[in-house]
């Protein structure tokens, strides 16, 4: 899959000390800077924005695909000495979906990664034990089914177990796990400064639900 499979969330502009700046995408044009193009030593600040309905038409016409998300704007001040890190990227990840085999919807139970692209749901059925152990499955969020936990015949217990040890009645799951591969995209921006020879590398990774994570590392 190329690196191009998810539409565009932000865009880059770099601002300059004299009040100019270079935005990745041109507004009038949709004309495309790069962004080794950006002019280091006179940038004061830099940051990544949300796509206009106007730039996203005009950039499709230019067969770029982008997302007009809800995403704050996201800007760093430079100080002296500090180096611009800013990129994006595709990640992705394995994730833990329930299916339902009856109405076919699926939904993670959680979503570690902020991706927002299935839906989540924690709803749960519980049932004990013949020891009193608490044994929760999920419920499907969209039509309420849920895999058996107890014989309709015998009324006991059954667990995980697709059929009944004691009438032997079949009892297939109809909540069944799998896993999916999600693609994300995360925009990264941060600086890199040295100082007495240590090098310090600051970090935010912005999530496509605009969860953002900070880290501050020194080598
Ligand atoms: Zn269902
Ligand atoms: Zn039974």
């Amino acid at each position: 899959m190329s690196q191009e499979s998810n539409p565009l969330l932000l865009f880059w502009i770099a601002h300059y000390a004299n009040g100019e700046s270079l935005p990745e995408f041109d507004p009038e044009t949709g004309r495309v800077n790069l962004f080794k193009e950006i002019d280091q030593p006179r940038l004061i600040r830099f940051g990544w924005y949300p796509f206009t309905q106007n730039l996203a038409d005009l950039l499709k016409k230019h067969g770029i695909r982008v997302s007009i998300s809800l995403l704050n704007p996201c800007e760093l001040k430079l100080g002296k000495g500090q180096r611009l890190i800013a990129f994006r990227r595709n990640l992705i990840h394995q994730a833990g979906i329930h299916t339902c085999l009856r109405c076919g919807a699926y939904w993670q139970f959680r979503d570690r990664h902020g991706s927002s692209a299935l839906p989540i749901s924690h709803a749960t059925q519980k049932q004990s034990d013949k020891e009193g152990r608490l044994f929760e499955s999920p419920i499907c969020p969209n039509c309420g089914a849920a895999n058996p936990l107890i014989c309709h015949n015998c009324k006991v217990f059954i667990g995980r177990t697709e059929s009944c040890p004691i009438c032997k009645t079949s009892l297939p799951r109809v909540i069944i796990r799998d896993s999916l591969e999600i693609r994300t995209a995360s925009y990264f921006l941060g600086f890199q400064e040295t100082i007495e020879d240590r090098n310090r590398k600051v970090l935010i990774q912005i999530f496509p639900s605009g969860r953002i994570e900070i880290s501050d590392g020194s080598d």
